[in-house]
């Protein structure tokens, strides 16, 4: 699943997701982009790992990083929580 910068952005602002960095004390943060299977990425879009299954059958969890661009602090989100809100928003609400 590819989704853009802006989905992310409106996700973050729907959570309330903003803030300063509590090691810096800025708040400019990035999201890093993460290559798919394919290796590819488009400009402006960041692929989720999103596969429950592969969560279930395998201790480790997707996630998607945002990077301080001060710091360098690192920051993570579960992506199936940002997979959910994008398919509650495709689907109506
Ligand atoms: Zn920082």
């Amino acid at each position: 699943m590819k989704i853009t910068t802006e989905q992310l952005t409106a996700y973050f602002d729907s959570k309330g997701a903003k803030g300063a960095c509590p090691i810096c004390s800025t708040d400019n943060w990035s999201v890093t982009p993460v290559a798919g299977p394919d290796g590819e990425v488009q400009a402006g879009e960041i692929a989720l790992e999103i596969s429950t299954q592969m969560v279930r059958s395998h201790s480790w969890v997707p996630v998607l990083p945002v990077v301080c661009q001060n710091c360098g602090f690192v920051r993570m989100h579960h992506t199936f929580w940002i997979q959910k809100w994008l398919a509650e928003q495709t689907d109506g609400g």
